[in-house]
């Protein structure tokens, strides 16, 4: 709870000290909600949930007859609780071995550094992991997962380097499931391209992954996960939905909420797929150590945010 306290400190500095401010005490009036509705914004809440957690609000001052401003803190963090719970769903890794784990996010996204904090997770739970270097266009990408794989003691598989073809991600990720069956590993993380300009062939070929995944062992990948930086604001948004079309997202990692004074982000995505089930944060990330992936969890997001 603390690393999240720590990583939350500048949206709490923002976000936490402009609403102890608003929320200190003095009269529930149409002003306080305008002033309470802009600051929501600015820390990228987005139009949807800021319009529902105010909504949450006026039925609960209905209700309960509350007066005071100060009373409007706690339902309003009750609101939010209300709204991020059901997106703390833990991922369980138990129920498939090996248990496959497809990763896709645009370059910078922290997908690679993600996935070397997931690896440090599970194997701190006892578990073997194994990486599969699938973003086979940026050599550095291999680079860095293969370096972190020495240095961690875990296998990772990845296209021989010095060839004249092109790398081919889906050849990689199904020799890594293939290796991970054979030596009985129970989580495969394979990492994708996330070439954000060329978006078309990307799709594509992040498609084609998962549909090899499907070919080297039924029913896998078992989870699909979207790696979104916090600080990309409303445009997550829509990151999350041309993903999701494409591949069926199953969760998201959110990274770099320390980075940001801005994460009321993660309310704006609860609120994208409510017609529809909701898009599980797994992971939210919180800084650059190891230990700084975390599971999430709605409450104890809400109180680093402001209490
Ligand atoms: P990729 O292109 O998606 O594989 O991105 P990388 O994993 O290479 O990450 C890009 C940069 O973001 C690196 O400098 C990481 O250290 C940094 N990064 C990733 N996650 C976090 C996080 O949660 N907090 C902070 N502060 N930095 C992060």
């Amino acid at each position: 709870a603390t690393r999240v306290r720590q990583g939350l400190s500048r949206t709490r500095d923002n976000l936490g000290k402009q609403l102890s401010g608003l929320l200190g005490g003095g009269k529930i009036d149409e002003a306080l909600y305008e002033e309470l509705e802009t600051i929501l914004l600015t820390a990228d809440t987005g139009v949807n949930a800021t319009t529902w957690l105010l909504d949450e609000l006026r039925r609960q001052v209905k209700r309960d007859g509350l007066t005071d401003a100060a009373q409007l803190k706690g339902a309003l963090q009750q609101a939010l609780i209300n709204l991020l719970a059901p997106l703390a769903q833990p991922l369980d890794t138990d129920t498939n071995k090996p248990f496959i784990i497809m990763l896709t996010g645009v370059n910078g996204a922290g997908k690679t550094t993600s996935i070397g904090k997931l690896a440090h997770h599970f194997q701190s739970q006892g578990k073997t992991v194994l990486l599969a270097a699938g973003d086979t266009f940026r050599a550095a990408a291999r680079e860095q997962l293969m370096a972190w794989g020495e240095r961690n003691n875990v296998a990772v598989i990845a296209q021989e380097t010095g060839g004249q073809q092109k790398g081919d991600p889906a050849a990689v990720i199904f020799d890594a499931v293939s290796a991970a069956k054979a030596r009985g590993i129970d989580i495969v993380l394979a990492d994708t391209a996330g070439r954000l300009s060329t978006q078309l062939h990307l799709m594509e070929e992040i498609k084609k992954v998962k549909r090899v995944i499907a070919k080297a062992e039924p029913d896998a990948p078992h989870e699909v996960l979207l790696v979104l930086d916090a600080n990309t604001g409303q445009n997550a948004v829509n990151q999350v939905q041309a993903f999701d079309d494409a591949l069926g997202l199953t969760g998201l990692i959110i990274t770099k909420l320390d980075g940001t004074a801005k994460g009321g982000v993660i309310a704006a995505i609860a609120r994208q797929r409510r017609q529809k089930q909701p898009l599980p944060i797994r992971f939210i990330g919180v800084g650059e150590g190891m230990d700084d992936l975390r599971p999430f969890d709605a409450r104890e997001f809400v109180e680093a945010l402001f209490d």
